[in-house]
């Protein structure tokens, strides 16, 4: 057993989307992707009470070549999509969409969550596909939270849940198009917790909330991305309040990566066919119901 260190930590800052304000850790100035993963947003969305959820969230758009991941923290989310899936994903769950050749998809909170006055809060990640699979038809997943298998800590104060990837002879729920590794952990000051991280993956950790202490590196705040060097194999952690925390770690694609907008391919020529085939009609058209 060797302790990995934290290469880096990277706080949240605030970025504009469309007149609302998100949270970005990933990409930053410096760092611009923990190859496979491209970018992680942290949203907490105010429920607008005077207008209806089909005009609050995220309207139709279309992706290609990664999947855009939705972990639910609190709230409800609503994904309508061209493949014909209309699906709520509450508190505890995840949306994991691989976009392949491309689909077009909304994201809302819905008209329950809004008449409540629930806060909507949500992870969005999104993994980038090798070019072999950036093709593939669309694939959408729900994981409720129930169904991901739980490993809790051996003092019983944290649970961690396996969201993709095999683990300690569990398999996660999600199919993946890349080697990963995906724990949603949870749980209360004083829980201390290790994972074993598979040789050649990259990976990052994001403190949703919470403060951690991290063996070998030391305390953690909340809202704050950790890169951790490849080397070493285990990581430890102890929740030094009630904490919560996503465990993303994957082999490295090492493939060029030109994004654009909601596209993510290997060249600019791929980029061009991506808008042009989106633009023609062949992501396919969402009319969403309500
Ligand atoms: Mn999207």
């Amino acid at each position: 057993m060797a302790l990995k260190k934290v290469a880096r930590q990277m706080p949240v800052f605030e970025i504009d989307m469309g007149g609302i304000p998100v949270k970005q850790a990933l990409p930053t100035q410096r760092v611009e992707q923990i190859d496979p993963f491209l970018l992680l947003h942290h949203g907490k969305f105010d429920p607008m009470q005077d207008r209806p959820a089909r005009q609050q969230g995220v309207g139709p758009h279309p992706h290609r070549g990664f999947s855009p991941v939705t972990f639910v923290i609190q709230g409800e989310v609503h994904h309508q999509d061209s493949r014909g899936n209309s699906q709520v994903a509450k508190a505890g769950d995840v949306q994991w969409m691989h976009a392949g050749m491309g689909i077009i998809h909304s994201e809302r909170p819905t008209e329950a969550s809004i008449e409540a006055g629930e806060l909507q809060e949500i992870i969005q990640l999104w993994i980038n596909s090798p070019g072999a699979k950036k093709m593939l038809p669309p694939d959408y997943q729900h994981v409720p939270r129930e169904e991901m298998p739980v490993f809790a800590s051996e003092d019983g104060l944290l649970a961690s849940r396996l969201i993709a990837g095999e683990y300690a002879g569990k398999q996660g729920p999600i199919r993946t198009q890349s080697d990963l590794l995906v724990h949603w952990g949870e749980g209360k000051a004083g829980g201390t917790i290790q994972y074993t991280i598979p040789e050649g993956f990259n990976t990052t950790l994001y403190l949703v909330k919470g403060r951690l202490r991290v063996e070998g590196t030391g305390l953690v705040e909340p809202e704050t991305l950790l890169l951790f060097d490849q080397a070493g194999d285990t990581i430890s952690l102890e929740a030094k309040s009630d904490a919560q925390f996503l465990l993303l770690s994957g082999r490295p694609l090492e493939e060029k990566v030109v994004q654009q907008g909601p596209f993510v391919m290997n060249s600019e020529t791929q980029i061009m066919e991506a808008m042009r085939d989106y633009q023609m009609g062949k992501m396919g058209f969402l009319v969403e119901e309500y």
